[in-house]
């Protein structure tokens, strides 16, 4: 992968307003397209990437009504396709890092 550290094989996925890919050793972001993933999967990670921080409203500044919840669903659907991208990528270490968005909010 392109990153500074070149060719590593510990990948993060952690949800955030870019790719929710990053390097695990030099924490620099990667770019989903080079990962030889089905588009499926692609498709799967772009649309749940989207809906990173629906549960806050940013003009206030405030937690929205459910918001600690609707995290965790978000949560959860990271999770599943953090375990997906590790099936599609045997040759990396996936490794899970949840959002706690909420909790600076609370
Ligand atoms: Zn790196």
């Amino acid at each position: 992968m392109d990153c500074s550290c070149e060719k590593t094989n510990d990948i993060l996925f952690e949800a955030d307003f870019a790719d929710p890919v990053w390097c695990a050793v030099c924490k620099e972001n990667l770019d989903l397209d080079e990962f030889p993933i089905s588009n499926e999967l692609k498709q799967m990670i772009g649309n749940w990437t989207k809906k990173y921080g629906h549960w806050l409203d940013w003009d206030k500044e405030l937690l929205k009504i459910g918001a600690v919840r609707t995290e965790e669903e978000f949560n959860k659907e990271g999770r599943l396709l953090s375990i997906k991208l590790q099936h599609e990528l045997p040759n990396f270490t996936i490794c899970y890092k949840k959002s706690y968005l909420s909790s600076f909010y609370t």
